[in-house]
C-alpha cells in the first residue's frame, strides 16, 4: 500500500468509540487534498490521477481476490440524495471485471421484506468469496430514514413496537454483531459515508431539474427529505459513532467535490484489498509433475 493510501485511509477513517460531529468535518475535502494528493498539478488533475491509479490497482487486486477464493469485500455506500453514490460506483468500479463484482441498490422495502427481520433482504445479497459486492444504501437505512421518520417502525411488524429509544441501540448492536460475523467468515466490510453539504445538495438538485438529461433522477421526495436535513445529520452522527468498529470501519468521504470523493473511495478500497493476506493456490510437487506432463501433451497435439 502506498504512502498516499495509508494517509488517506487514516484521515477518513472514523476511529472506533469517537463521537462524530459532522459540522466539524469539511465536506469539500480541502485537508484531504493537501495531505493526500500532494503535487503542483491542479487539484482536479491530481484527484483524477489518484482515481486512475487506484482503478488499475483495484483491477489487479480483484483478480487476486477471485483467485484466492477465501475473502469477499462488501462496500457500503451511504449518503444524502445527490451525494454521488451512483457516480462513485460507476467511476470506481469501471476497471473491474463485471464477473468479479455486483451492485445492489436498495429502495423502499417490499411487504415481503418487511415481514422478515431487518437484515434479511441484505443478507440475501452478500458477495460470495472472491467477489466485491457494493450496496448502494443498505441496512443502515433502518437507523437513518426510519429514525428520521419513526412512524415507519409501525410498518415493520415488530413485537414490541418502538420500545422507546432502545430500538436504535439494539439495531446498532445487531449490526455490529452481524458485521463481526461477516468479517470472521472472510468478508471485508468497508463503509463509506459521502459527506455532502446542504448548499451543494441544493445546487445538484437544481441541476437535476434544469438539465433535461438529468431530470429523470429528480423526485419530489428529494425536496421533501431535505426539510429533515438536521434530523438526518443527527441520525448519521449517531450511526457513525456507534457502528465504526475495528472490524468494520466507517470512512467519512468529503463529497462536495466529486473528483476528490471518487478518488478517495477508489484508493481506500484498492489499498485495503492490497493489504489482505490473500494466497494464490500453489501447486504441489505432484501437481507440478502432472502439469509438466500436460504441457508436453499440449505441445504434441
Ligand atoms: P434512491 O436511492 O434515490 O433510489 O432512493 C431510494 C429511497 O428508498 C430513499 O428515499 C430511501 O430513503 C428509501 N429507502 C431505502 N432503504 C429503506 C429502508 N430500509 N426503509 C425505508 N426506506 C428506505
Ligand atoms: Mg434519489
Amino acid at each position: 500500500m502506498s504512502k498516499h493510501h495509508r494517509r488517506l485511509i487514516r484521515h477518513c477513517r472514523v476511529r472506533p468509540g469517537t463521537r462524530v460531529r459532522l459540522n466539524q468535518i469539511d465536506p469539500v475535502g480541502t485537508d484531504l487534498a493537501r495531505f493526500v494528493l500532494p503535487g503542483d498539478a491542479p487539484l482536479r488533475a491530481r484527484a483524477e490521477a489518484l482515481l486512475e491509479h487506484s482503478r488499475m490497482e483495484l483491477s489487479i487486486q480483484q483478480e487476486r481476490l477471485w483467485a484466492s477464493n477465501t475473502h469477499s469485500v462488501l462496500v457500503i455506500l451511504q449518503g444524502m440524495d445527490a451525494s454521488g453514490k451512483d457516480g462513485t460506483i460507476k467511476h470506481v468500479m469501471s476497471g473491474v471485471s463485471p464477473q468479479g463484482c455486483e451492485v445492489h441498490s436498495f429502495g423502499v422495502p417490499s411487504h415481503e421484506e418487511l415481514s422478515h427481520n431487518f437484515l434479511w433482504r441484505y443478507s440475501n445479497r452478500l458477495p460470495a468469496r472472491g467477489r466485491i459486492g457494493l450496496f448502494n444504501r443498505s441496512y443502515y437505512e433502518e437507523v437513518l430514514v426510519v429514525r428520521v421518520h419513526p412512524q415507519l417502525l409501525a410498518t415493520r411488524f415488530l413485537p414490541a413496537p418502538g420500545k422507546g429509544g432502545r430500538v436504535w441501540r439494539e439495531r446498532f448492536d445487531d449490526i455490529n454483531a452481524f458485521e463481526r460475523h461477516l468479517v470472521r467468515n472472510g468478508t471485508v466490510v468497508l463503509k463509506f459515508f459521502l459527506h455532502l453539504s446542504r448548499d451543494e445538495q441544493r445546487a445538484r438538485l437544481l441541476k437535476r431539474i434544469d438539465t433535461r438529461e438529468k431530470r429523470w433522477k429528480f423526485t419530489s421526495a428529494d425536496v421533501e427529505e431535505r426539510a429533515y436535513w438536521d434530523d438526518y445529520m443527527s441520525a448519521y452522527e449517531n450511526m457513525l459513532s456507534a457502528t465504526s468498529t475495528r472490524h468494520a470501519p466507517w470512512f467519512i468521504i468529503p463529497a462536495d467535490d466529486k473528483h476528490i470523493a471518487r478518488a478517495s473511495v477508489a484508493a481506500t478500497l484498492s489499498g485495503t484489498i492490497a493489504s489482505l493476506p490473500l494466497h494464490l493456490p500453489l501447486a504441489s510437487s505432484v501437481e507440478h509433475r502432472r502439469l509438466a506432463q500436460l504441457r508436453a501433451k499440449l505441445l504434441r497435439t
